[in-house]
């Protein structure tokens, strides 16, 4: 039995494991794969205090950090069901039918981007193509680009982008914008933006190295259209990984664990942090933090429980 089972070891699971583990508590963690989704990511400039890193060796990192402790580190496996039993332990059965049994358990699955799902996205993902305009949108100063998705992400990052980039093209696939009103007439008011919509994209493409545009069908007209661009940023969702928790906590109507401000979730004893979960704004530097706070929550949730 662990004193705190640790669900996900991205940025904000290795935090929480780490703040467990220098408790002197008996720690695991349990991961379908070491780093999440920094491991996809290439250039890092926003995490406070390293200028520059890349997604791999920041993940290295934080596994070192986690090795220098006694935590028990399963990586390779699968969360599908949680429980609270009747004396209180938490019991977590994975995918291949082994249960773990832990006083508390911080859940850090984090989320995945919505795809396209259309030639060249994923063979451009990190050269152009990017999910994060916080982290990628310097990358493209004074160059023309592209947001894919009209609701509240994605105008919101045309917006921000539009102070940075050249030129921004917002394509939405239906023929209306879902975003918020305010944020429409703020879109609206910038010279720099342009929106299109009943615009399916079709192709990513590029030189074989890096993006140079895009094609997409006008949905009214069946026309095909070109785009010259340097980058693509693909708002159409972000989907926490919680399909596995559905019905046995609470999530929101997005599919995030809803907690409070100690990172608490509906189940006693079950705490939550990082991207799978309702903050506000999805970072590295936010998960860490979420996940160190979920871990002094788990904790404190053992001192009066146990
Ligand atoms: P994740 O990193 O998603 O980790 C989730 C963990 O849970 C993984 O270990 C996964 O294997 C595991 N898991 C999921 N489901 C299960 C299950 N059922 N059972 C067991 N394990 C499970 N942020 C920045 O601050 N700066 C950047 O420059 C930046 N660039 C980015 C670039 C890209 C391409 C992407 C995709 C994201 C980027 N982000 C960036 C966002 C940042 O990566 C996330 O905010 C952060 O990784 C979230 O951390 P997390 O620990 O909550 O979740």
């Amino acid at each position: 039995t662990f004193d705190m089972l640790v669900i996900g070891a991205g940025p904000a699971g290795s935090a929480a494991a780490i703040y467990a583990a220098r408790k002197g508590i008996k720690t695991g963690v349990l991961a379908e794969r070491l780093g999440g989704q920094v491991m996809d990511t290439m250039a890092i400039e926003n995490f406070i205090s390293v200028p520059y890193t890349e997604g791999p060796k920041l993940v290295a990192a934080a596994e070192m950090h986690m090795r220098e402790y006694d935590i028990d580190i399963m990586t390779g496996q699968k969360a599908k069901r949680i429980e609270r039993k009747e004396d209180g332990l938490i019991l977590i059965t994975l995918e291949n039918e082994v249960t773990l049994k832990s006083k508390s358990v911080v859940l850090a699955t984090g989320a995945r981007w919505r795809l396209m799902n259309v030639p060249g996205e994923d063979e451009y993902r990190n050269r152009g193509v990017a999910f994060c305009p916080h982290c990628d949108g310097p990358l493209f100063k004074n160059k023309p680009i592209a947001v894919i998705g009209g609701g509240n992400s994605g105008i919101e990052a045309a917006i921000d982008l539009a102070g940075i980039a050249l030129h921004v093209t917002v394509l939405e696939f239906s023929d209306t914008l879902r975003a918020d009103k305010v944020l429409q007439d703020k879109v609206a008011s910038l010279s720099n933006v342009t929106i299109i919509k009943s615009a399916q994209t079709t192709e990513v493409l590029g030189d074989g190295n890096k993006v140079t545009g895009l094609n997409y069908t006008d949905r009214l007209t069946n026309q095909s259209h070109h785009l010259a661009l340097d980058g693509i940023f693909v708002q159409i969702g972000l989907l926490p990984n919680t399909e596995w928790l559905k019905g046995d906590i609470e999530l929101n109507k997005m599919g995030e664990i809803i907690t409070n401000n100690h990172q608490a979730t509906s189940i006693p004893g079950v705490f939550a942090a990082g991207d799978a979960t309702d903050v506000p704004y999805k970072q590295i530097i936010i998960s860490m933090g979420e996940g160190a706070k979920a871990s002094l929550g788990a904790f404190d949730y053992l001192i009066r429980n146990s």
